[in-house]
């Protein structure tokens, strides 16, 4: 006879079904196969499940056992197959009733002692259990994450609660959703001393939704302030949080079911690999670009980064996804992040209390050429953090904090994806930053001051087209933020106050300045 039931291969975030069948036929030659492209966690799936029947006092019958996943050219990664497999020899075996499987999907890695422990991916494979109209079995421990799905999941401590379960002796119950966390509480931008106009740009990166660098001396405060943007941005829509807790579902990511509505933030250090960054690994795991999915991924020290790791964050920035190359085929997970950059204008970190850099301008040449053309023009906002003195340390606190200055970016941002609404793509934030070309001629359309403001600058800046798009971009942000309707010469004006500047090598002996 055959058993049946369904369970998970995931790609990416997502879970697709995979029919476990399991086949049990006389013979004298009693073997144990697993068949349907399994890698080896799936191979080794065996003596786990072996073990966890002796455990519990079975043992598996001397006959043929072939087990086969389908479709066979999917290929299946993981230990979470060992409890479907499970299932479906107690089903052949006559440990269960035969058709109580049908219509369950199951997930989760067996212990050597028949306990069931956490498995990754459980949120994305209740929310595909659902959609298929089953009922999903996972291990007791991500019950709470399985519960956010929908109600009637199945969650079980071990195999021997599910055989007393659907043997009718003790039925197990569902387990209530995980706990929603509170809005983490993000360090204020009121203890932040002067760097009036780096708050500034800081407002608008957070309207907007732009990409940031700010370059200024060691000690300029610009982790301080880069730290702070996720306090100015509004907590996480429902639509975001489902998909940001799916990405952390399949990293491992939810304890015990527990979501937050907090922007996730990310600081990879500057040693960090391309797999940790974009993704990549022996099972193709989301990298930080993608746990920082409506979130921020802040990078610190940003000509340290390798320049491969550099411009792999390209496709992403572009794109709001990135596609993790395997040697049969492609992974893909969402990483629409916002990138906030700091660094220092040359390696020495001159500028700071240290004096400044003794090597000449070529240091700082040197150092900002680290960085590419086409990295470097996918960035909004440049700003020249200047070296805190003592006279900044010596003023009152800002009267502004952080609720402050969200409360404005939440309203320029509602503008916004109202302004958006009818044509937003699927995996657009609705924001001036993901605006089409066509979208930002329709709304972005600047007086004609500001038309032959911006002309004159894309001549004398050498703009391309794609940089005149992000200067009337960033302009519609300060229009939306003072409440204007219409983006005039002023907006035009400060958006292209924070374009990088053309390479002049006369402005690089002034530490502190920005010129690539
Ligand atoms: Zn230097």
């Amino acid at each position: 006879m055959v058993a049946r039931i369904t369970t998970f291969a995931f790609e990416g975030i997502e879970a697709k079904p995979v029919d476990v069948q399991v086949h049990m036929a006389g013979g004298n030659q009693p073997a144990f196969m697993i068949v349907g492209l399994p890698d080896k966690a799936v191979g080794e799936s065996r003596e786990r499940v072996r073990a966890a029947f002796s455990a519990i006092g079975l043992a598996l019958p001397p006959k043929r056992i072939t087990v086969n996943l389908a479709p066979a050219d999917l290929p299946k990664e993981g230990s979470h197959y060992d409890l479907a497999i499970a299932l479906g020899i107690m089903a052949v075996m006559g440990l269960i009733p035969p058709d109580v499987l049908d219509g369950h999907a199951a997930l989760g890695e067996l212990s050597l002692d028949g306990q069931l422990g956490p498995t990754l991916g459980v949120l994305p494979a209740a929310i595909r259990t659902l959609e298929l109209d089953m009922r999903l079995i996972c291990p007791e421990v991500c019950g709470p994450e399985a519960a956010w799905a929908g109600e009637g999941n199945l969650a079980a401590p071990s195999l021997l609660s599910l055989i007393n379960h659907f043997t009718g002796r003790t039925p197990l119950s569902c387990s209530p959703p995980g706990a929603i966390s509170e809005v983490e509480h993000y360090s204020d931008l009121r203890d932040v001393k002067g760097q009036d106009g780096a708050k500034r740009v800081l407002e608008i990166a957070a309207a907007g939704g732009h990409n940031l660098l700010f370059c200024g001396p060691p000690g300029s405060g610009k982790s301080m302030l880069a730290k702070r943007l996720p306090g100015l941005l509004p907590p996480l829509s429902a639509r975001e949080l489902l998909e940001v807790s799916q990405i952390q579902s399949v990293s491992g990511l939810l304890e015990r079911g527990k979501l937050s509505h907090s922007r996730p933030f990310r600081a990879p250090h500057h040693s960090a690999s391309m797999a940790a960054l974009v993704g990549g690994g022996i099972r193709a795991r989301p990298g930080e670009v993608s746990l920082a999915h409506h979130g921020v991924l802040f990078l610190d020290e940003l000509p340290e980064f390798t320049s491969q790791v550099l411009d792999s964050l390209r496709q992403p920035l572009e794109d709001g996804e990135v596609t993790i190359s395997r040697a049969n085929r492609h992974v893909k997970y969402p990483a629409r992040f916002q990138l906030i950059a700091a660094m220092n204008p040359c390696r020495c970190g001159g500028g700071g209390e240290a004096g400044p850099c003794r090597k000449g301008p070529k240091c700082a040449q040197q150092y900002q050429a680290r960085l590419s053309g086409p990295f470097i023009d996918r960035i909004d906002l440049f700003f020249d953090t200047p070296a805190v003195t003592a006279k900044d340390l010596n003023l009152p606190p800002a009267r502004e904090g952080s609720a402050d200055v969200a409360e404005r970016v939440t309203h320029a941002r509602a503008v916004q994806i109202q302004r958006y609404e009818t044509a937003r793509s699927p995996t657009s934030r609705g924001l001036n930053v993901d605006a089409s070309v066509d979208l930002l001629e329709q709304h972005a359309t600047p007086d004609e001051a500001g038309k032959a403001m911006l002309t004159d600058a894309a001549n004398k800046l050498s703009l391309s087209a794609r940089g005149y798009h992000r200067v009337l971009k960033v302009a519609r942000t300060i229009a939306d933020l003072a409440g204007s309707e219409q983006v005039r010469r002023l907006h035009i004006a400060e958006a292209l106050s924070y374009r990088r500047r053309p390479a002049d090598p006369s402005s690089a002996d002034r530490v502190g300045r920005l010129a690539f």
